[in-house]
This record gives C-alpha cells, structure tokens and sequence, in this order.
C-alpha cells in the first residue's frame, strides 16, 4: 500500500512577492531559500489536514469515495485541508458538511499522523471523532465525494492514505472496533 506518486513538491525559485531569484542563505540553523531584497526565508512545512470519524451505535464508519485525484475512486475518510482563519476542528466539521451534508459542533481529537506527500512534501492530519452527527435522512456527497456508504467493522474498504489507516487504527484501538 503506497500513498501515491506525483510530482515533487513546489520548489522555491523567485520570491513571489517581488519576483528576485532567491538564493540558499544560512538562516541561523540550515540552508534556506532566501530574498536578498524582502530579507526572507522561505520554509517547507507539514501542510495540516483533517479527518473525520463518524460512527454509528452499530459500529459501521462513514467513508467517502474521492471525486478527485490523488486517488480518484478509492474510499477514504471525509476531511481535506485546514483553510487560513480556522481552527482544525472547525475544518473537519466544514469538510464533515461540504462532502456529505452532515451536520455537527464539536469533534474529538483522536490523534495525528504525519507522513511524507510526493504532493505537497508532508502532510499531517489530523483525526476527530464527531460524535453528535445528524442530518443521515440529507446525507448527499459533493465537492471531493461522489459516493458515501456506512461499512460495517468487517468490510471497511482499504484506505489509500496511510495516515487515515494510522489513525483508524488508533481510533479503533479507543473505540474497541476493527
Ligand atoms: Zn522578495
């Protein structure tokens, strides 16, 4: 099981505020890229994502199936990237209802799980547990899902991104499911 293979993350050439060439500078601690005019480092950081678990008194989870790439087709947990402005809890409940009409005001924090993205040079996400759901009568995908289904503990669907596997992992093991 990989994650995906895309090309490498966005490499730092030109400033773009004022378009200069950057040049490598030590910063202090390491070779950064750096604009001789604006005096600024630029960093490569985790970009933060969120996940959702939403679970059923029988135990069956919501996934949902990726409308987009990477991995287009395959069943993943709901969530996508922490916008500016917003707290990671609040960017699990915003994709919670962006992609499934589901509504809710508060989720756990389950745990986090870290791994390095072809994509996006690392990603670290975020698991919450919504535990006070509702709208199922509603529940209709969009955005990122073009299908969402409730699968029992025995026949969850093989997860693409090994941080949802890590974190469903963990959230068994609190649970007592899987
Ligand atoms: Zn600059």
């Amino acid at each position: 099981m990989s994650d995906y293979t895309l090309p490498k993350p966005l490499e730092y050439n030109y400033c773009p505020t004022c378009g200069t060439t950057l040049i490598q500078h030590h910063d202090g601690q390491d070779e950064r890229p750096h604009c001789t005019i604006c005096l600024r480092y630029f960093y490569f950081n985790p970009i933060p994502a969120a996940c959702c678990f939403v679970v059923k008194p029988d135990g069956s989870m919501l996934f949902a199936r990726r409308a987009v790439q990477p991995c287009l087709g395959m069943w993943t947990l709901p969530g996508g990237f922490v916008e500016l402005g917003e707290t990671t809890e609040e960017a699990a409940l915003r994709e919670l209802q962006e992609e499934t009409n589901l509504r809710a005001e508060r989720a756990t924090l389950v745990g986090v799980s870290t791994k390095q993205s072809p994509r996006s040079g690392s990603v670290l996400v975020l698991g919450y547990h919504i535990e006070d759901w509702r709208g199922e009568d509603e529940m209709r995908p969009d955005t990122d899902a073009s299908e969402l289904r409730f699968f029992a503990p025995h026949e969850r669907p093989e997860l693409p991104f090994s941080t949802h596997q890590e974190l469903l992992e963990l959230f068994d093991r609190v649970h007592g499911l899987g």
